[in-house]
């Protein structure tokens, strides 16, 4: 568990080969849960820290989206509110019924859907922090961020990721660029991503010139006929200069590259 500053804390696990974020952000009367990771045995480290910690105060947690290794923890707290919006339920709902390779079994004790759901936009206020959960599709329809005032701190799920996001919305490649733009607009310092380390807010742009460099190149590509089976473009060309992409990212990417030939 990383303590970033008096009341925030990181918890992250290792999955599937990449790292997932939880952030836990503690005000005078309730405490956010942001993110339950992949099941509730990996977030043993935040209930351990809340029993300490909490002090009467309202737990709260909050589902970034629908996705499995963000939410198949939320059995951790079963007596808390699960905050999302107002599309993840049914996502989750769908998720648990897929019998697809890539998504593993939800754990045994289930997968508790939210309780509290949202449109556009719902903030909750105390003495000391103000949490304004915001929804910014492009990664995926439910996506939502945490704006986290005065902290100057962005809870960006994984609508910002490190090295470059993942493609899962249909019809998104506008809307994606424009939930970035608009996030950039926002007064933070800090991003914690779903996936990688915590950053300063340039990684908003970084990913925003992943997903239009990308798209451009796949667009001329497909203008020019290259069958997709065809489509050869390394990751090196797009992720962040400098950056060693591991394995896990060169298929994520691969992946997107698929996606968005699709898209066009
Ligand atoms: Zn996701």
């Amino acid at each position: 568990m990383e303590r970033l500053s008096d009341n925030v804390f990181i918890h992250t696990v290792i999955t599937h080969g990449y790292s997932v974020n939880c952030a836990v952000v503690m005000g005078s009367e309730r405490i956010f849960v942001f993110d339950t990771l992949d099941s509730p045995e990996a977030m043993a480290p935040v209930t351990e820290l809340l029993r300490s910690e909490a002090d009467g105060r309202r737990i709260m947690v909050i589902n970034s989206h629908h996705h499995w290794d963000h939410v198949y923890g939320n059995a951790a707290f079963p007596q808390c509110d699960i905050v999302a919006h107002r599309l993840c339920g049914r996502l989750i709902d769908a998720q648990v019924k897929t019998h697809s390779e890539k998504i593993p079994l939800p754990p045994q004790e289930g997968v508790m859907p939210p309780n509290i759901a949202f449109g556009d936009r719902l903030t909750f206020t105390d003495d000391t922090v103000t949490v304004h959960l915001l929804h910014a599709p492009g990664h995926s329809e439910d996506s939502i961020v945490a704006w986290i005032d005065p902290l100057s701190l962005l809870l960006a799920g994984d609508t910002v990721e490190w090295p470059f996001p993942s493609f899962a919305q249909r019809d998104a490649s506008e809307i994606y660029p424009h939930t970035l733009r608009q996030l950039n607009q926002l007064p933070v310092n800090l991003v914690v991503p779903g996936h990688g380390p915590v950053m300063g807010k340039e990684i908003i742009d970084r990913n925003l010139d992943y997903i239009e460099g990308l798209y451009d190149v796949v667009r001329t590509a497909k203008d020019s006929r290259i069958a997709r089976a065809d489509l050869t473009l390394p990751v090196e060309a797009f992720a962040p200069d400098g950056i060693d992409i591991d394995e896990v990212y060169k298929r994520a990417h691969q992946d997107n590259v698929e996606w968005a030939f699709d898209e066009i």
